[in-house]
């Protein structure tokens, strides 16, 4: 057994690269994972691009599947080899957040009070883009994959699915009503099969890029706006009677998908916001009708846990999810840099990349 590893360490302005790194210590409530497969988030581009802050000499990552490698005295129900599925958010499942129902907040712990949430892996703590990681509070957040499940059907579960899927959820989308989702990436798309779930009866996709449009359709749209042909309010308006959707889902972060949604949905309406918001946003009086036209604006941080995993890849298994079409690259640990250049800059129409250790 060797006692280094491979990582992809942030090093600075559009520098993700490989490094030597020991193999993490496992406390007693911790694990250590053999990555078995990940893959690269928007968020981590973020990271590369120095908008979003992370320490430098942090090794990146928070969508893993693994293999465990080594477990904490305290933790039970598991064996070293066992398959497992780490959500992106990993909760405690003590604190005062995890007791209130708002896990994916979960950051009460003193040496952790600048942490935004409790999004750990590849942020407040090393990361998944590694042949090894610690799984922190590890028994609340390693999900068993079932046998009958491949890596690559359930990698995407831990953020993407788990947070696109999400906005449905928290805007508690009925049976037979319309949903407008806006931005057509990996979360958006999972939003859209998030809206199929939920029993939507009309699902609008909204993107650019003709190949995000088409995998829309896969994932459950039944109509889709290229926002570069349309005005997307208009079109939604001629769909919905005039009226404007239930709910529009934002999911890409800017002002101006914020202020479509807002616009795009029906008085009493929901938007249920996704993206993560940088520079400044702003609540046009217009498109909040003053105040008066009873919308409401709802959040929603991806929710971890082993018990969020369990259930996403029970929809895989049951042929409820399919997240196949999404994986569109496929690298190996080593190309690190290769791979973030792709995604980074979002060529030869890449939707998520794979790596393999
Ligand atoms: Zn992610
Ligand atoms: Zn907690």
């Amino acid at each position: 057994m060797t006692d280094t590893m491979k990582a992809a360490v942030f090093e600075g302005h559009e520098r993700i690269v490989l490094e030597e790194r020991p193999v993490p210590q496992c406390g007693p409530n911790d694990a250590i994972v053999k990555v078995t497969l990940t893959t690269i988030c928007g968020t981590d581009v973020h990271i590369w691009r120095e908008e979003y802050p992370v320490e430098q000499g942090r090794i990146v990552g928070h969508e893993p599947v693994g293999v465990i490698h080594e477990l904490g005295v305290a933790v039970s129900g598991y064996e070293v080899g066992d398959r497992v599925l780490v959500g992106a958010i990993t909760p405690c499942g003590s604190c005062f957040y995890c007791q209130n129902h708002s896990e994916a907040q979960c950051s009460g712990h003193e040496d952790e009070w600048k942490m935004i949430g409790a999004w750990r892996l590849g942020n407040a703590i090393d990361g998944v883009q590694a042949e090894y990681f610690r799984v922190p509070y590890a028994q609340a957040n390693l999900a068993k994959i079932p046998d009958d499940l491949s890596d690559e059907q359930c990698v995407l579960l831990a953020d993407i699915a788990s947070t696109g899927i999400s906005a449905t959820e928290t805007a508690n989308v009925g049976l037979g009503q319309s949903v407008a989702v806006f931005a057509q990436g990996p979360i958006g798309l999972c939003a859209t099969a998030g809206a199929r779930l939920k029993g939507a009866s009309l699902i609008i996709g909204v993107d650019s890029i003709g190949k995000r449009l088409s995998i829309a359709r896969e994932m459950g749209a039944d109509e889709v706006i290229d926002f570069t042909q349309e005005d997307p309010v208009a079109a939604i308006k001629r769909l919905t009677e005039g009226r404007g959707v239930d709910v529009a889902i934002e999911a890409l972060g800017k002002q101006q998908t914020f202020e479509w949604c807002l616009d795009a949905t029906r008085p009493g309406g929901t938007v249920s916001s996704l993206g993560v918001y940088g520079g400044k946003l702003e609540v046009p009086l217009e498109s909040f009708v003053y105040g008066i036209g009873d919308k409401k604006i709802l959040t929603t941080l991806c929710p971890g846990g082993k018990e969020r995993m369990r259930k996403l890849m029970e929809l895989v298994r049951h042929g409820r999810l399919n997240l196949g079409p999404l994986i569109t690259h496929r690298f190996s640990l080593d190309q690190i840099e290769d791979a973030y250049e792709l995604f980074g800059n979002q060529r030869d129409g890449v939707v998520k990349v794979a790596l393999t250790p």
